[in-house]
């Protein structure tokens, strides 16, 4: 690992300020993903800056004033799943959060931390290897290469990763908002939808945060959803591992007919992926399996596989189906 400068603040205008007067520090929450990328030489920052210590990153989930929730972002994930509040209205992102990593990672992961981990693409984490993510220009070693994990949705020819949190996969289907604090206090709020990034040109980008942003809080808006949500995670093994596919569904039913519909896929694309064509069709049908499997076929008809991840196209097609059925209290009619 490469010498670095360890700088500690509790004012978060002055990480803004920290973060433009050197743009080669990174801020540091958990370290969960940060720490392993610098051992391997993957990031270079040559001052970490920590979080910990700044008071309205550090909120348990306290309800906002419109009804919903917001989630501190250097609050710790194991805290936000376990919130009894969390787990009465928004039981999806419980679900999403347990499904990740293990239980001493999301012990030290952070929210904010979640939001803007970095792929898990192999060849990203082998410096060996060409990468336009890690080194734009370079080439993209998957696109030709062992492309199993990777995306079937909006890709490009400079990078076919995959996002690989299970958190941001249900936040996309609450629709949350990012809340970021800029240089002089400034802030924004970011829909969830145009946080993360599709690849395009730029892989290297993973979100829409500019120079000196910083993730504050996560809100999520008030809805209907808790009585028949469902955060599925397909995987190579039960525990410990990234999804294949994941599905975060969401609905609002009144006598049984489909008032609203969330869904958002992870393990298929740059960002989690809104499946809004099943989204669409489901708007004021019944909640049916007929209905969901029209759904789930009409939404994997736009993917496009690579030469290694043809299978995700079924199982993700399946995949929706399953995490409506269990949204729907596994009723099958
Ligand atoms: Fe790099 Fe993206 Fe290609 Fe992986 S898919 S090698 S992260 S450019």
């Amino acid at each position: 690992m490469r010498p670095f400068k360890f700088s500690t603040t509790s004012d978060s205008n002055e990480v803004s300020k920290m973060l433009i007067a050197n743009p080669h520090a990174m801020l540091l929450g958990g370290g969960t993903n940060l720490l392993d990328l610098m051992k391997e030489d993957v990031e270079r920052p040559n001052e970490l800056v920590e979080v910990d210590g700044i008071d309205i990153m550090k909120l348990l989930p306290v309800s906002s004033s419109a009804g919903g929730i917001v989630l501190g972002a250097a609050e710790k994930n194991t805290n936000t799943a376990n919130d009894p509040a969390i787990r009465e209205n928004f039981p999806m992102l419980s679900q999403a959060i347990l499904a990740g990593a293990s239980a001493q990672i999301r012990n030290m992961a952070t929210n904010g931390g979640n939001l803007n981990q970095r792929t898990r693409c192999t060849y990203f984490f082998d410096v060996a290897m060409p990468c336009n993510k890690r080194e734009p220009g370079s080439g993209c070693a998957a696109i030709k290469g062992h492309n199993r994990m990777h995306a079937i949705f909006g890709w490009s020819d400079k990078c076919v990763a995959v996002h690989p949190s299970d958190m941001c996969v249900a936040l996309s289907a609450l629709d949350a908002v990012v809340k970021v604090q800029g240089a002089n206090g400034r802030q924004r709020n970011i829909p969830f939808k145009d946080y993360h990034r599709l690849p395009g040109d730029q892989p290297e980008k993973d979100n829409t945060l500019q120079p000196g942003e910083l993730i504050t809080a996560i809100e999520i808006p008030k809805n209907n959803f808790a009585e028949n949500s469902y955060y599925l995670k397909v995987r190579d093994r039960s525990s410990y591992a990234f999804a294949l596919i994941s599905v975060a569904a969401a609905m609002e039913i009144k006598n049984n007919k489909i008032v609203k519909a969330n869904i958002a896929m992870g393990g298929v694309a740059h960002k989690p992926w809104r499946a809004t064509i099943a989204e669409k069709y489901l708007q004021n049908k019944e909640a049916t399996e007929a209905n969901f499997k029209i759904a789930a076929a009409n939404e994997m008809k736009m993917a496009k596989p690579l030469e290694h991840n043809l299978y995700k196209v079924e199982l993700g097609r399946r995949a929706i189906v399953r995490a409506l059925l269990q949204a729907n209290g596994g009723k099958t009619i």
